[in-house]
Protein backbone atom coordinates (compact mmCIF):
# COMPACT_ATOMS: atom_id res chain seq x y z
CA UNK A 1 0.00 0.00 0.00
CA UNK A 2 1.54 3.63 -0.84
CA UNK A 3 1.20 6.42 1.73
CA UNK A 4 0.02 9.05 -0.98
CA UNK A 5 -1.66 8.13 -5.11
CA UNK A 6 -1.99 10.93 -6.97
CA UNK A 7 -4.70 10.36 -9.86
CA UNK A 8 -3.72 12.92 -12.55
CA UNK A 9 -0.12 14.48 -13.79
CA UNK A 10 -0.86 17.87 -15.31
CA UNK A 11 1.26 20.61 -13.81
CA UNK A 12 -0.50 20.50 -10.14
CA UNK A 13 0.22 16.68 -10.31
CA UNK A 14 3.52 17.04 -11.54
CA UNK A 15 4.81 19.81 -9.28
CA UNK A 16 3.54 17.93 -6.52
CA UNK A 17 5.38 15.18 -7.32
CA UNK A 18 8.27 17.10 -7.44
CA UNK A 19 8.02 18.82 -4.35
CA UNK A 20 6.86 15.87 -1.85
CA UNK A 21 9.68 14.54 0.12
CA UNK A 22 9.53 10.74 -1.69
CA UNK A 23 11.93 9.77 0.84
CA UNK A 24 9.57 10.14 3.46
CA UNK A 25 6.59 9.22 1.92
CA UNK A 26 5.70 5.69 -0.52
CA UNK A 27 4.42 7.34 -3.74
CA UNK A 28 2.16 6.73 -6.80
CA UNK A 29 0.88 8.72 -9.46
CA UNK A 30 -1.63 7.73 -12.62
CA UNK A 31 -2.39 9.23 -15.31
CA UNK A 32 -3.80 8.33 -18.65
CA UNK A 33 -1.70 10.30 -20.78
CA UNK A 34 2.20 9.17 -21.77
CA UNK A 35 5.38 10.82 -19.84
CA UNK A 36 7.06 11.84 -22.90
CA UNK A 37 3.69 13.69 -24.04
CA UNK A 38 3.13 10.75 -27.08
CA UNK A 39 -0.07 8.83 -27.72
CA UNK A 40 -2.24 11.71 -29.49
CA UNK A 41 -3.11 13.39 -25.73
CA UNK A 42 -2.81 16.85 -25.36
CA UNK A 43 -4.55 19.19 -22.53
CA UNK A 44 -7.18 21.93 -24.60
CA UNK A 45 -5.15 24.74 -23.76
CA UNK A 46 -4.50 28.52 -24.62
CA UNK A 47 -0.67 28.05 -23.47
CA UNK A 48 -0.30 31.38 -21.84
CA UNK A 49 1.74 31.97 -19.18
CA UNK A 50 0.26 34.51 -16.88
CA UNK A 51 1.83 36.94 -14.56
CA UNK A 52 1.21 34.74 -11.87
CA UNK A 53 2.17 31.59 -13.24
CA UNK A 54 5.70 33.43 -13.95
CA UNK A 55 5.51 34.57 -10.00
CA UNK A 56 4.59 30.65 -9.06
CA UNK A 57 7.60 29.47 -11.47
CA UNK A 58 10.08 31.95 -9.99
CA UNK A 59 9.12 30.93 -6.16
CA UNK A 60 9.69 27.44 -7.27
CA UNK A 61 13.34 28.49 -8.92
CA UNK A 62 12.45 26.97 -12.41
CA UNK A 63 13.20 28.18 -15.52
CA UNK A 64 11.77 27.46 -18.68
CA UNK A 65 13.31 26.20 -21.04
CA UNK A 66 13.43 27.74 -24.56
CA UNK A 67 11.60 24.89 -26.42
CA UNK A 68 8.54 25.24 -24.52
CA UNK A 69 8.44 28.51 -25.23
CA UNK A 70 6.44 29.70 -28.77
CA UNK A 71 6.49 32.40 -31.06
CA UNK A 72 5.00 35.08 -31.12
CA UNK A 73 5.30 36.95 -28.19
CA UNK A 74 2.29 39.55 -28.21
CA UNK A 75 2.81 42.30 -25.82
CA UNK A 76 -1.46 43.67 -25.96
CA UNK A 77 -4.68 42.09 -26.46
CA UNK A 78 -7.23 43.55 -28.62
CA UNK A 79 -10.33 43.33 -26.93
CA UNK A 80 -13.34 43.07 -28.74
CA UNK A 81 -16.98 43.64 -27.43
CA UNK A 82 -19.45 42.50 -30.13
CA UNK A 83 -22.37 43.71 -27.30
CA UNK A 84 -20.78 47.13 -28.01
CA UNK A 85 -19.40 47.17 -30.82
CA UNK A 86 -15.89 48.74 -29.08
CA UNK A 87 -12.77 47.52 -29.75
CA UNK A 88 -9.87 48.13 -27.38
CA UNK A 89 -6.03 47.18 -27.01
CA UNK A 90 -4.57 46.55 -23.78
CA UNK A 91 -1.03 46.10 -22.53
CA UNK A 92 -0.53 41.92 -21.50
CA UNK A 93 2.43 40.51 -19.95
CA UNK A 94 1.72 36.45 -21.01
CA UNK A 95 4.18 34.39 -22.28
CA UNK A 96 3.08 32.37 -25.20
CA UNK A 97 4.19 28.88 -24.79
CA UNK A 98 3.64 25.26 -26.28
CA UNK A 99 1.57 23.81 -23.62
CA UNK A 100 2.28 20.40 -24.72
CA UNK A 101 6.01 20.68 -24.00
CA UNK A 102 5.22 22.81 -20.78
CA UNK A 103 3.87 19.46 -19.06
CA UNK A 104 6.52 16.83 -20.65
CA UNK A 105 9.00 19.39 -19.00
CA UNK A 106 7.16 19.53 -15.59
CA UNK A 107 6.76 15.78 -15.81
CA UNK A 108 10.50 15.08 -16.78
CA UNK A 109 10.81 16.80 -12.94
CA UNK A 110 9.24 13.76 -11.10
CA UNK A 111 11.68 12.02 -9.01
CA UNK A 112 12.31 8.05 -10.32
CA UNK A 113 11.53 7.28 -6.33
CA UNK A 114 7.85 8.02 -7.78
CA UNK A 115 6.01 4.93 -9.39
CA UNK A 116 4.58 5.90 -12.48
CA UNK A 117 1.86 4.65 -14.12
CA UNK A 118 0.70 6.22 -17.28
CA UNK A 119 -1.11 5.25 -20.02
CA UNK A 120 -3.99 4.11 -17.07
CA UNK A 121 -6.86 5.23 -16.89
CA UNK A 122 -8.66 5.38 -13.33
CA UNK A 123 -12.34 4.20 -13.27
CA UNK A 124 -13.31 4.13 -9.83
CA UNK A 125 -12.20 5.17 -6.03
CA UNK A 126 -13.75 3.41 -3.10
CA UNK A 127 -12.65 3.94 0.67
CA UNK A 128 -12.96 0.56 2.88
CA UNK A 129 -11.95 0.79 6.41
CA UNK A 130 -8.46 3.93 6.21
CA UNK A 131 -7.59 2.82 2.65
CA UNK A 132 -8.76 4.21 -0.45
CA UNK A 133 -8.76 1.46 -3.31
CA UNK A 134 -7.85 3.03 -6.79
CA UNK A 135 -9.39 0.70 -9.64
CA UNK A 136 -7.29 1.66 -12.63
CA UNK A 137 -6.90 0.30 -16.53
CA UNK A 138 -4.25 0.17 -18.02
CA UNK A 139 -3.49 -1.75 -21.73
CA UNK A 140 -6.97 -3.66 -21.23
CA UNK A 141 -6.03 -4.99 -17.80
CA UNK A 142 -7.67 -3.80 -14.87
CA UNK A 143 -5.63 -3.39 -11.35
CA UNK A 144 -6.32 -1.82 -7.88
CA UNK A 145 -3.42 0.86 -6.59
CA UNK A 146 -4.27 0.85 -2.77
CA UNK A 147 -3.12 4.08 -0.56
CA UNK A 148 -4.16 5.87 2.46
CA UNK A 149 -4.08 9.41 0.74
CA UNK A 150 -5.57 10.10 -2.41
CA UNK A 151 -4.50 13.75 -4.37
CA UNK A 152 -7.09 14.82 -7.09
CA UNK A 153 -5.42 16.50 -9.42
CA UNK A 154 -7.33 15.59 -12.09
CA UNK A 155 -8.65 18.72 -13.07
CA UNK A 156 -12.07 19.69 -14.16
CA UNK A 157 -14.81 17.31 -13.12
CA UNK A 158 -12.49 14.43 -12.23
CA UNK A 159 -12.73 11.15 -10.96
CA UNK A 160 -12.08 12.01 -7.83
CA UNK A 161 -14.24 14.79 -7.16
CA UNK A 162 -16.81 12.57 -8.99
CA UNK A 163 -16.23 9.88 -6.25
CA UNK A 164 -16.43 11.66 -3.23
CA UNK A 165 -17.57 15.60 -3.56
CA UNK A 166 -20.67 14.91 -5.61
CA UNK A 167 -22.09 16.73 -9.02
CA UNK A 168 -20.47 20.25 -9.71
CA UNK A 169 -22.04 20.61 -13.33
CA UNK A 170 -23.04 24.14 -12.69
CA UNK A 171 -19.85 24.79 -12.06
CA UNK A 172 -18.67 23.27 -15.57
CA UNK A 173 -18.40 24.84 -19.27
CA UNK A 174 -17.38 22.87 -22.49
CA UNK A 175 -14.55 24.86 -23.50
CA UNK A 176 -13.72 24.30 -27.33
CA UNK A 177 -10.77 25.00 -29.20
CA UNK A 178 -10.09 25.33 -33.38
CA UNK A 179 -6.75 25.11 -34.74
CA UNK A 180 -5.71 26.72 -38.06
CA UNK A 181 -3.27 27.02 -40.57
CA UNK A 182 -1.54 29.91 -39.97
CA UNK A 183 -1.19 30.93 -43.94
CA UNK A 184 -0.78 34.77 -43.83
CA UNK A 185 -2.63 36.23 -41.17
CA UNK A 186 -1.18 38.72 -38.70
CA UNK A 187 0.15 37.88 -35.74
CA UNK A 188 -2.79 37.71 -33.11
CA UNK A 189 -3.60 37.88 -29.36
CA UNK A 190 -7.49 38.81 -28.92
CA UNK A 191 -10.12 38.55 -26.75
CA UNK A 192 -13.92 38.42 -27.85
CA UNK A 193 -16.83 39.22 -25.51
CA UNK A 194 -20.20 38.44 -26.93
CA UNK A 195 -23.41 37.84 -24.57
CA UNK A 196 -25.39 36.18 -26.78
CA UNK A 197 -23.46 33.42 -27.09
CA UNK A 198 -20.75 33.14 -24.04
CA UNK A 199 -21.20 34.37 -20.48
CA UNK A 200 -17.20 34.55 -20.56
CA UNK A 201 -15.10 35.29 -23.50
CA UNK A 202 -13.37 33.69 -26.92
CA UNK A 203 -10.40 34.37 -27.61
CA UNK A 204 -8.17 33.91 -31.16
CA UNK A 205 -4.41 33.25 -30.48
CA UNK A 206 -0.87 32.62 -32.57
CA UNK A 207 0.85 29.98 -31.69
CA UNK A 208 3.95 28.70 -33.94
CA UNK A 209 2.53 28.13 -37.08
CA UNK A 210 -0.76 27.94 -36.07
CA UNK A 211 -4.06 30.35 -34.95
CA UNK A 212 -6.36 29.18 -32.08
CA UNK A 213 -9.69 30.27 -31.76
CA UNK A 214 -11.56 28.88 -28.68
CA UNK A 215 -13.91 29.84 -25.66
CA UNK A 216 -15.70 28.27 -22.92
CA UNK A 217 -19.67 27.63 -23.27
CA UNK A 218 -22.36 26.20 -21.40
CA UNK A 219 -22.54 22.53 -21.63
CA UNK A 220 -25.89 22.23 -23.27
CA UNK A 221 -25.44 23.47 -27.08
CA UNK A 222 -21.99 24.46 -26.21
CA UNK A 223 -20.77 23.31 -30.72
CA UNK A 224 -24.19 25.41 -31.25
CA UNK A 225 -22.77 28.56 -29.44
CA UNK A 226 -19.19 28.23 -30.80
CA UNK A 227 -20.72 28.14 -34.36
CA UNK A 228 -23.13 30.73 -33.60
CA UNK A 229 -19.79 33.32 -32.59
CA UNK A 230 -18.27 31.70 -35.91
CA UNK A 231 -20.62 32.81 -38.33
CA UNK A 232 -20.97 36.19 -36.48
CA UNK A 233 -17.27 36.89 -36.65
CA UNK A 234 -17.17 35.92 -39.84
CA UNK A 235 -19.81 38.65 -40.55
CA UNK A 236 -17.01 41.27 -39.47
CA UNK A 237 -14.67 39.63 -41.78
CA UNK A 238 -13.12 37.37 -39.91
CA UNK A 239 -12.59 34.06 -42.03
CA UNK A 240 -12.60 30.87 -39.60
CA UNK A 241 -13.08 28.03 -41.83
CA UNK A 242 -11.18 24.32 -42.34
CA UNK A 243 -9.65 23.85 -39.27
CA UNK A 244 -7.36 21.74 -38.93
CA UNK A 245 -7.84 20.50 -35.41
CA UNK A 246 -10.80 20.54 -33.16
CA UNK A 247 -10.54 20.02 -29.21
CA UNK A 248 -12.93 20.10 -26.36
CA UNK A 249 -12.44 19.71 -22.78
CA UNK A 250 -14.75 20.56 -19.93
CA UNK A 251 -13.16 23.77 -17.96
CA UNK A 252 -13.93 24.41 -14.38
CA UNK A 253 -16.28 27.89 -13.29
CA UNK A 254 -15.93 29.29 -10.17
CA UNK A 255 -19.21 31.01 -9.47
CA UNK A 256 -18.77 31.81 -5.69
CA UNK A 257 -16.30 31.30 -2.67
CA UNK A 258 -17.87 28.21 -1.66
CA UNK A 259 -16.96 26.42 -4.88
CA UNK A 260 -13.42 25.57 -3.89
CA UNK A 261 -12.65 22.08 -2.82
CA UNK A 262 -9.95 21.35 -1.19
CA UNK A 263 -10.37 18.16 0.21
CA UNK A 264 -12.50 15.93 3.02
CA UNK A 265 -11.37 12.82 4.97
CA UNK A 266 -7.67 11.66 3.22
CA UNK A 267 -8.77 13.05 -0.29
CA UNK A 268 -6.91 16.25 -0.87
CA UNK A 269 -7.35 18.44 -3.95
CA UNK A 270 -5.14 20.46 -5.82
CA UNK A 271 -5.43 22.42 -9.13
CA UNK A 272 -8.39 22.95 -11.32
CA UNK A 273 -9.74 19.77 -9.46
CA UNK A 274 -9.77 22.04 -6.08
CA UNK A 275 -11.33 24.89 -8.32
CA UNK A 276 -7.94 26.96 -8.99
CA UNK A 277 -8.67 28.63 -12.07
CA UNK A 278 -9.44 32.17 -12.86
CA UNK A 279 -13.04 32.93 -13.85
CA UNK A 280 -12.26 35.47 -15.68
CA UNK A 281 -9.65 34.54 -17.89
CA UNK A 282 -9.49 30.57 -17.21
CA UNK A 283 -5.83 31.11 -16.44
CA UNK A 284 -5.28 28.01 -13.97
CA UNK A 285 -1.43 27.29 -14.33
CA UNK A 286 -0.80 29.13 -11.58
CA UNK A 287 -3.15 28.45 -9.34
CA UNK A 288 -1.91 24.34 -10.08
CA UNK A 289 1.62 25.21 -8.64
CA UNK A 290 0.49 27.58 -5.86
CA UNK A 291 -1.55 24.85 -5.17
CA UNK A 292 0.53 21.73 -5.51
CA UNK A 293 3.40 23.67 -3.65
CA UNK A 294 1.30 24.41 -0.56
CA UNK A 295 -0.39 20.66 -0.08
CA UNK A 296 3.44 19.34 -0.37
CA UNK A 297 5.16 21.68 2.26
CA UNK A 298 1.94 20.73 4.58
CA UNK A 299 2.78 16.99 3.72
CA UNK A 300 6.94 17.36 4.42
CA UNK A 301 5.59 18.78 7.28
CA UNK A 302 4.09 15.57 8.84
CA UNK A 303 1.22 13.56 7.59
CA UNK A 304 -1.06 14.35 10.83
CA UNK A 305 -3.91 16.44 10.36
CA UNK A 306 -3.21 17.24 6.93
CA UNK A 307 -6.38 18.67 5.29
CA UNK A 308 -6.92 21.11 7.90
CA UNK A 309 -3.87 22.28 7.69
CA UNK A 310 -4.17 22.54 3.80
CA UNK A 311 -7.61 24.17 4.01
CA UNK A 312 -5.75 27.06 6.23
CA UNK A 313 -2.68 27.23 4.21
CA UNK A 314 -4.80 27.67 1.03
CA UNK A 315 -6.79 30.83 2.68
CA UNK A 316 -5.08 33.59 0.69
CA UNK A 317 -5.07 31.71 -2.03
CA UNK A 318 -9.07 31.36 -1.84
CA UNK A 319 -9.12 34.89 -1.15
CA UNK A 320 -6.98 35.85 -4.04
CA UNK A 321 -9.47 33.80 -6.32
CA UNK A 322 -12.73 35.52 -4.69
CA UNK A 323 -11.31 38.43 -5.70
CA UNK A 324 -11.49 37.52 -9.15
CA UNK A 325 -15.04 36.01 -8.85
CA UNK A 326 -16.03 39.26 -8.80
CA UNK A 327 -13.67 41.13 -11.34
CA UNK A 328 -15.69 38.06 -13.94
CA UNK A 329 -18.50 39.41 -12.89
CA UNK A 330 -17.80 43.03 -13.57
CA UNK A 331 -16.61 42.21 -16.93
CA UNK A 332 -18.90 40.05 -17.93
CA UNK A 333 -21.47 42.79 -17.52
CA UNK A 334 -22.61 43.89 -20.11
CA UNK A 335 -22.57 47.35 -19.41
CA UNK A 336 -20.24 47.73 -16.97
CA UNK A 337 -17.76 46.40 -19.62
CA UNK A 338 -18.79 49.17 -22.28
CA UNK A 339 -18.18 51.79 -19.60
CA UNK A 340 -14.92 50.93 -19.12
CA UNK A 341 -13.75 50.26 -22.06
CA UNK A 342 -15.39 53.25 -23.61
CA UNK A 343 -13.35 55.31 -21.09
CA UNK A 344 -10.56 54.15 -22.52
CA UNK A 345 -8.53 53.41 -18.87
CA UNK A 346 -5.64 51.55 -19.64
CA UNK A 347 -6.27 51.11 -23.26
CA UNK A 348 -3.69 51.48 -25.45
CA UNK A 349 -3.32 53.24 -29.39
CA UNK A 350 -1.85 50.72 -31.56
CA UNK A 351 -0.12 51.99 -34.80
CA UNK A 352 -2.04 51.70 -37.94
CA UNK A 353 -1.02 49.07 -40.52
CA UNK A 354 0.16 50.62 -43.83
CA UNK A 355 -1.12 47.84 -45.45
CA UNK A 356 -4.77 47.37 -44.29
CA UNK A 357 -5.28 50.90 -43.52
CA UNK A 358 -7.11 49.57 -40.08
CA UNK A 359 -7.66 51.50 -37.24
CA UNK A 360 -7.24 50.41 -33.61
CA UNK A 361 -10.46 51.49 -32.25
CA UNK A 362 -14.07 50.25 -33.93
CA UNK A 363 -14.54 46.84 -36.09
CA UNK A 364 -13.29 47.93 -38.74
CA UNK A 365 -10.16 46.51 -37.84
CA UNK A 366 -11.12 43.19 -37.84
CA UNK A 367 -10.35 42.47 -41.20
CA UNK A 368 -7.02 42.20 -40.32
CA UNK A 369 -7.18 38.52 -39.32
CA UNK A 370 -8.90 37.58 -42.19
CA UNK A 371 -7.08 34.92 -44.86
C1 LIG B 1 -9.36 25.69 -23.61
C2 LIG B 1 -8.60 26.07 -22.37
C3 LIG B 1 -7.67 27.09 -22.44
C4 LIG B 1 -6.91 27.40 -21.30
N1 LIG B 1 -5.94 28.36 -21.41
C5 LIG B 1 -5.13 28.61 -20.36
C6 LIG B 1 -4.04 29.51 -20.48
O1 LIG B 1 -3.79 30.08 -21.54
N2 LIG B 1 -3.24 29.73 -19.40
C7 LIG B 1 -3.48 29.09 -18.21
O2 LIG B 1 -2.75 29.34 -17.23
N3 LIG B 1 -4.50 28.23 -18.07
C8 LIG B 1 -5.31 27.95 -19.12
N4 LIG B 1 -6.33 27.04 -18.99
C9 LIG B 1 -6.52 26.38 -17.70
C10 LIG B 1 -5.43 25.34 -17.49
O3 LIG B 1 -5.29 24.53 -18.65
C11 LIG B 1 -5.77 24.41 -16.30
O4 LIG B 1 -6.28 25.17 -15.25
C12 LIG B 1 -4.53 23.66 -15.85
O5 LIG B 1 -4.17 22.74 -16.84
C13 LIG B 1 -4.83 22.92 -14.55
O6 LIG B 1 -3.79 22.05 -14.26
P1 LIG B 1 -4.11 20.73 -13.43
O7 LIG B 1 -2.81 20.02 -13.29
O8 LIG B 1 -4.87 21.08 -12.23
O9 LIG B 1 -5.10 19.88 -14.35
P2 LIG B 1 -4.91 19.32 -15.84
O10 LIG B 1 -3.88 20.07 -16.57
O11 LIG B 1 -6.28 19.24 -16.41
O12 LIG B 1 -4.35 17.85 -15.62
C14 LIG B 1 -5.19 16.81 -15.21
C15 LIG B 1 -4.50 15.50 -15.54
O13 LIG B 1 -5.31 14.43 -15.02
C16 LIG B 1 -5.36 13.39 -15.97
N5 LIG B 1 -6.61 12.67 -15.73
C17 LIG B 1 -7.85 13.18 -15.66
N6 LIG B 1 -8.75 12.20 -15.39
C18 LIG B 1 -8.05 11.04 -15.30
C19 LIG B 1 -8.41 9.69 -15.07
N7 LIG B 1 -9.69 9.31 -14.83
N8 LIG B 1 -7.45 8.74 -15.08
C20 LIG B 1 -6.15 9.10 -15.31
N9 LIG B 1 -5.74 10.37 -15.53
C21 LIG B 1 -6.69 11.34 -15.52
C22 LIG B 1 -5.30 14.11 -17.33
O14 LIG B 1 -4.79 13.24 -18.33
C23 LIG B 1 -4.37 15.27 -17.04
O15 LIG B 1 -3.02 14.95 -17.34
C24 LIG B 1 -7.12 26.72 -20.08
C25 LIG B 1 -8.08 25.72 -20.01
C26 LIG B 1 -8.81 25.38 -21.14
C27 LIG B 1 -9.81 24.27 -21.06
Amino acid sequence: MYDIAVVGIGPAGANFLRLVDTERYSVAAIDKKAMDGSGGYRKPCGGLLAPDAQRALAKLNLSLPGDVIASPQIFYVKTIDLDSEITKNYQRFYINIDRQKFDVWMMSMIPQSVDVFERAMVRSIREEDGVYRIEVCRGGEVQVIEAKHVIGADGANGIVSRCFFGKTERNLRLSVQEWYEMSNREPVFSCVFDSENCDSYSWFLSKNRSFVFGGAYEIDGASQSFANLKEKLEGHGICLDSPVRREACLVYRLRTPSDFCVGGGSVLMIGEAAGFVSPSSYEGISGALDSSCLLSEVFNDSDEDVLRRYRRTTRGMRRKYTVKIVKSRILNNNLLRKLIMKSGVQSLEIAKQRETGGSSEGLADLTLYNK
